[in-house]
């Protein structure tokens, strides 16, 4: 049945990988293998592959840069469209308005902004992932999130039609967005920021990264928090406070460092990870009465 998916991934000029182990594409590297990935250029390309898809019946799994998922051991039976790399245009639209394609890295697009002497993503710097991933999961660090700045998006829609929201429409609360329940793909999103100085931006992004490094054990594959902030605490303290940091089963860690992260301390398999993670709620739960809802998205 792949055989059609590989011919149209030919025809429109994408790259594709069968059998491609989903450890080499997510930061907890773990998973096992997607029947095939598929990495469109355009949206021609992702329109032909979503509707061949569609007609074969056949499951689509739409990623970023892998950053905040967690793929089965048993691999993934269908099609990944990974928008990263090769979805990666981006532009200024006027002095304070920028435009970037979904796959650009959340790097680039701090980067750019900086370059521009643009304020408005300094929280964002540093974390991994694409903006596309970011705009979906209304990414947020230090008092900032996505919804402050993102303005719209463009989307293809599940009958294929390139459309947008804007404004409120795009529904952004705590860590979720109007795309959150929809099998939309996020093509582009529109940036309002405003001018400042290069300098000052520079300084609140290099001062956010060196909290990052100081705080989170980034030498370790992981997908950031694994859990959702419940309301009027911190998951991490609330783990510590139960005597789970340093916790591990099989190769998984509550990280030593910080314990609102579960890392691959130890060549993990994601079972280790579903498990410690089940562990860490049943505990919390019991201990504290708090239920810690996962941030991370489980693709089976
Ligand atoms: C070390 C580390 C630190 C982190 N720090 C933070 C942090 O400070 N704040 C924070 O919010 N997150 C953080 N994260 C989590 C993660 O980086 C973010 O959630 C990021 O925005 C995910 O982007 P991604 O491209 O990797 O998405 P993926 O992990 O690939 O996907 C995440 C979800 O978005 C969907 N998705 C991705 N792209 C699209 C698209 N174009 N259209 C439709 N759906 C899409 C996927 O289907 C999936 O459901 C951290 C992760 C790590 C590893």
């Amino acid at each position: 049945m792949l055989n059609i998916v590989k011919k149209t991934a030919l025809d429109v000029g994408c790259e594709f990988y069968e059998n491609e182990p989903m450890s080499n594409r997510t930061s907890f590297k773990t998973g096992g293998s997607a029947e095939m990935l598929v990495c469109p250029g355009n949206i021609n390309a992702l329109i032909a592959v979503l509707k061949v898809c569609r007609e074969n019946n056949i499951r689509t799994f739409i990623i970023g840069n892998g950053s905040n998922i967690l793929v089965s051991d048993n691999g993934l039976s269908g099609v990944v469209i990974m928008l990263s790399s090769n979805f990666s245009e981006i532009k200024l639209l006027d002095g304070e308005t920028v435009y970037c394609q979904s796959g650009v890295s959340m790097t680039k697009l701090c980067r750019f902004a900086l370059e521009h002497s643009l304020s408005g993503l300094e929280f964002a710097f540093g974390i991994p992932g694409t903006a596309g991933g970011a705009a979906y999961m209304n990414a947020g660090a230090y008092g900032g999130e996505m919804k402050d700045v993102l303005v719209k998006c463009e989307h293809i829609d599940e009958n294929f039609n390139l459309s947008s929201f804007s404004g409120d429409d795009l529904k952004l609360g705590y860590r979720k967005s109007a795309y959150t329940d929809k099998d939309f793909i996020i093509t582009s999103l529109t940036l309002k920021l405003k001018k400042s100085d290069y300098d000052c931006v520079k300084a609140k992004m290099d001062e956010n990264m060196a909290k990052r490094r100081d705080k989170q054990p980034l030498e370790y594959p992981s997908a950031g928090s694994t859990f959702k902030r419940p309301e009027g605490y911190f998951a991490g303290a609330l783990i510590q406070e139960c005597g789970l940091k340093g916790f591990c089963i099989g190769g998984a860690q509550v990280s030593e460092k910080h314990a609102g992260f579960v890392i691959n301390k130890n060549n993990a398999c994601t079972d280790d990870i579903l498990k410690l993670i089940k562990h860490i709620q049943d505990t919390v739960y019991k201990t504290k009465g708090v239920l810690l809802e996962t941030e991370v998205k489980f693709f089976e």
